[in-house]
């Protein structure tokens, strides 16, 4: 099965093929063409928020089986080194020496966690206002200026600027948020429109659906973010990624409308490897989450095995609480054995337990590296398993 999908009328275009699907459940292979480069999903994206992930370098996070990162976050990259650098560099892959596929995000998580603070950030119909807290640099995030920044930045997938729904406010809340989202998705597309990429290389623009917890809302924003001509979809929101039977949930309510040639992104997900096959299974490609290199560098490394469940799926089968080891534990200063048997990442084939126990104890950089590279290389492989089980 093959679907094509072109926006020739947005001066851009991603093909999304689909290869292959699962017998039994949601879960399917496709083929993400780019200017930088193919993706095969499942693909899980290490998040470089400030334009690197996290004590990785692209060497590092290509050896670890990375095809597509979140190369940079609209708000941070602003706040600094801003666009006349990044400019002057030729765009964000020169920039940070990633030359892969690159997603940006667009600010409007930034929205979400930084409007918590009214001295920080203030949200009005038009767009947010942000005062950096170290700096005191004013930042006025609207639809085109957001665009305007990741057409800069140079990322090869952009997000339409909208607003994470938080959970707390109920109903209200999320229909504000869904609300401003559309309407700002209208001026994000009008942008983008008007905006030519300015590297010679095209950029395909995603539509965010939100909606919180609550059903109707979520199929009314799916069908409006589907009317428009997108080339990608994604579900956004404080419940996806932090509770996952609600992700599942979710997902299964909007992915039904959402047409096979779109590819799907869930937005904050992949706090360990397991997040990624439930996700998967409910039909979704592309997922990102700070929380493998965010753990690694607190110590906690995934330790597990992947397992072939009755359902013909797979799981991460773990004895170690939450599916990881903390290395800082006295039980690890002698142990000779990698993070986990049978892992191929660099870490594991070349340092014992010891070692990482005897570098994060004593706070030497070195640590953070090994580590990272360790988690993100999990998360890579249970999407490269994923991909093997449903092409074979
Ligand atoms: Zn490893």
């Amino acid at each position: 099965m093959q679907g094509l999908c072109y926006n020739a009328g947005l001066m851009a275009k991603l093909i999304t093929e689909v290869l292959k699907r699962h017998l039994s459940n949601k879960a399917r292979v496709t083929r993400i063409s780019t200017d930088h480069g193919v993706v095969l999903t499942p693909c899980f994206m290490p998040v470089g928020t400030r334009a690197f992930v996290n004590h990785m370098t692209p060497e590092d996070l290509v050896a670890a089986q990375s095809q597509l990162i979140l190369g940079g976050n609209t708000y941070h990259m602003l706040v600094t080194p801003g666009m006349e650098v990044i400019t002057m560099a030729g765009g964000m892959h020169r920039f940070m020496h990633w030359h892969g596929p690159m997603l940006t995000d667009s600010g409007g998580f930034q929205v979400f966690s930084l409007s918590r603070n009214k001295k920080i950030c203030k949200i009005d119909e038009i767009g947010a206002h942000f005062k950096h807290p170290v700096s005191g640099k004013l930042i006025h995030l609207t639809p085109a200026s957001s665009i305007e920044t990741q057409k800069i930045i140079g990322a090869d997938i952009i997000m339409a600027f909208d607003q994470c729904t938080p959970e707390e406010g109920g109903r209200i809340a999320a229909i504000d948020a869904l609300t401003r989202t559309h309407r700002w998705l209208l001026e994000s597309i009008e942008a983008h429109h008007q905006q030519a990429p300015r590297y010679g290389h095209d950029q395909a623009l995603f539509g965010i659906i939100q909606g919180g917890s609550f059903r109707d809302l979520r199929e009314q924003s799916a069908e409006f973010v589907l009317s428009q001509d997108l080339d990608g979809i994604a579900i956004g929101g404080e419940v996806i990624g932090g509770d996952m039977l609600a992700t599942v949930e979710i997902i299964s309510w909007v992915e039904p409308l959402i047409p096979e040639n779109k590819t799907r992104y869930t937005m904050g997900v992949g706090l360990g490897p397991q997040d990624l096959f439930d996700v998967v299974a409910a039909g979704i490609d592309i997922f990102d989450c700070v929380a493998p290199t965010r753990n690694a560098r607190h110590g906690a490394l995934y330790c597990g095995h992947f397992e072939t469940t009755e359902d013909g799926w797979i799981r991460f089968a773990s004895t170690e609480e939450k599916g990881r080891i903390l290395i800082k534990k006295a039980k690890y200063a002698q142990d000779q054995g990698p993070i986990m048997e049978g892992c191929g990442c660099y870490t594991c084939k070349h340092y014992t337990r010891s070692y990482l126990h005897f570098l994060f104890r004593e706070n030497l950089s070195l640590y953070s590296q090994l580590a990272c590279i360790h988690n993100v290389f999990v998360m890579n492989e249970a999407c490269l398993r994923m991909r093997e089980l449903i092409l074979v």
